[in-house]
């Protein structure tokens, strides 16, 4: 988030201060300067400021449901890519290992019937995972779009990336920071049923009730698909794969993980993970206080 920022030297003249502080409102508010609402929904250049967290505004149409491409021949079938391919310092015993791929890997049974062409929301999402890398973080991004439910216009989003290494926090996936901020900045926990009617509702919407959409630069690991599913958000989209993510180079493991979860607990003692059911005499009273007591369903 942004830092506050210290004025010092020579005693600044009121014109100077007033210009700082409007520079600052500018970057904490609803942001115009930061990007003019990424050029109006990603007209040019996207938002450059690193790390912007808060909502943009969006006020457009917003894609009708994708069909699932129709692949007739998956082996002569060639991904539309865009040859950014950076050049490199590494040694070239090393790059000749790492060379830029140009479509994901994607056994067909497990994205069979969900393939679709991706559209302006994944494309953004992309842009910043590419973004976050530039910048010394991980190369993951998310974008939430919050829908007018009936008019299916834009209401608003949020960016944000990966911010695992810039916080020192191993849960600061972009799905899980992204979420945290929507849901911040509304107000509410169910990000899709979103009623004008809730009282917590913090932000303005027309609609009687809105919904949101994930967009997500990398299938989702099991912790952010999770949360994705805690908020209640149905509509998730992701572009690179959980194979791609475990490429040569790349190497994160979400793949591994699913596969631990897909394990009884016994088994996963041979991984080396153990997990223990403690029996106690309080074990259940927390829950039993939770339904008996009145408590805040969520
Ligand atoms: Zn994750």
């Amino acid at each position: 988030m942004f830092r506050s920022r210290k004025f010092s030297g020579p005693a600044l003249s009121i014109k100077v201060l007033m210009m700082a502080v409007v520079a600052l409102a500018g970057s904490t508010l609803s942001m115009p300067s930061a990007s003019a609402a990424e050029k109006v929904m990603f007209g040019s250049e996207v938002n450059t400021a690193n790390d912007q967290m808060t909502h943009f505004e969006a006020d457009e149409v917003y894609p009708a449901k994708p069909q699932p491409l129709v692949i007739k021949d998956q082996f002569s079938y060639l991904q539309p890519w865009d040859q950014v391919c950076n050049d490199s310092k590494l040694p070239s015993d090393q790059l000749v290992k790492l060379p830029c791929q140009t479509s994901n890997i994607k056994p067909t049974l497990k994205y069979h019937g969900v393939q679709v062409v991706g559209n302006k929301w994944m494309s953004r999402a992309c842009a910043e995972a590419l973004r976050s890398v530039k910048n010394g973080g991980g190369p993951f991004s998310t974008v939430i779009v919050q829908i007018d439910n009936e008019t299916g216009k834009t209401i608003r989003y949020w960016v944000s990336h990966n911010h695992v290494t810039e916080w020192c926090d191993p849960t600061a996936h972009g799905e899980v920071t992204c979420i945290r901020q929507a849901c911040r900045e509304l107000g509410v926990l169910d990000l899709g049923h979103i009623a004008k009617s809730n009282p917590n509702l913090k932000m303005p919407q027309t609609c009687a009730v809105s919904h949101c959409d994930l967009y997500t630069s990398g299938e989702p690991c099991p912790m952010c698909y999770s949360a994705t599913r805690w908020s209640h958000i149905d509509n998730i989209y992701f572009a690179a794969t959980v194979l791609d993510a475990a490429t040569q180079g790349v190497n994160f493991g979400d793949e591994t993980q699913y596969a631990e979860l897909s394990l009884n607990y016994e088994d996963r003692q041979k991984l080396g993970v153990n997990c223990w059911q403690c029996t106690t005499d309080n074990s259940l009273d927390a829950f039993n206080w939770f339904k008996r007591g009145g408590s805040i369903k969520y």
